[in-house]
């Protein structure tokens, strides 16, 4: 966006801190500095029985209200400041794993319905912005081939039956027929079992990816 345009916006329109309230920034900088990084950030699933990836990482605790806040407003009414705030995390947890060149960055999709009717795919905003200022390629490697229920109110043993293949490989992908890339970044915004990021990195290895690794903004 322009900065006269902003600026325009700005005055018609002032934003406000979704933390504090003061006025200037959907986010001011020190409510941004309360949303802390975790340091430890490998997560795993014990009793998952098969994991498809090799390791999932998240940036920060889902129980941090002004994140939820963040989250909700990007997800449910898509303001691309918020985009950019989730995006700034992102990037830099993203930085601390060290990514070689030719790692390809993804997410998990939305099925087109449901695409069709929020007007975009959230994950897929964020992992194309992400791309680009880590200076990595995205790509669209997954399609959901059929609609599935919001996993939120869901038990965990419905959660895996909800999901399971619920993702195949996108036949569009320029990337399909390339030498398979060194790692995989697999986006999502928020995981709860892990089950989605599962079943969408299970697409990915069985048409033969390896180096699976999934990002998450936050863990429920
Ligand atoms: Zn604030």
């Amino acid at each position: 966006m322009s900065k006269i345009l902003q600026n325009f916006l700005d005055f018609i329109w002032p934003q406000f801190c979704l933390g504090c309230k003061t006025e200037g920034a959907l986010c001011c900088g020190f409510c941004l500095n309360d949303i802390l990084l975790q340091e430890n950030n490998k997560i795993s699933w014990p009793d998952k029985d098969k994991l498809y990836f090799e390791a999932c990482y998240v940036c920060c605790d889902y129980h941090n209200k002004l994140l939820q806040k963040i989250i909700k407003n990007y997800k449910y009414s898509y303001l691309e400041n918020m985009a950019d705030l989730l995006v700034d995390i992102l990037e830099k947890q993203s930085r601390r794993l060290s990514l070689p060149k030719n790692t390809i960055i993804s997410n998990v999709p939305l099925h087109k319905r449901k695409r069709k009717i929020r007007g975009f795919d959230q994950t897929e905003i964020l992992a194309k912005k992400l791309a680009q200022r880590l200076n990595l390629k995205y790509s669209p490697m997954l399609v959901r081939k059929r609609h599935t229920k919001a996993q939120a109110r869901l038990s965990k043993e419905q959660r895996q039956k909800n999901i399971s293949n619920a993702f195949e490989i996108n036949k569009k992908d320029s990337l399909k027929n390339s030498k398979s890339p060194k790692k995989i970044l697999l986006l999502d915004d928020v995981t709860t079992t892990g089950s989605t990021l599962n079943q969408a990195s299970k697409a990915l290895k069985e048409a033969g990816y390896k180096n699976i690794f999934c990002l998450a903004i936050a863990k429920n």
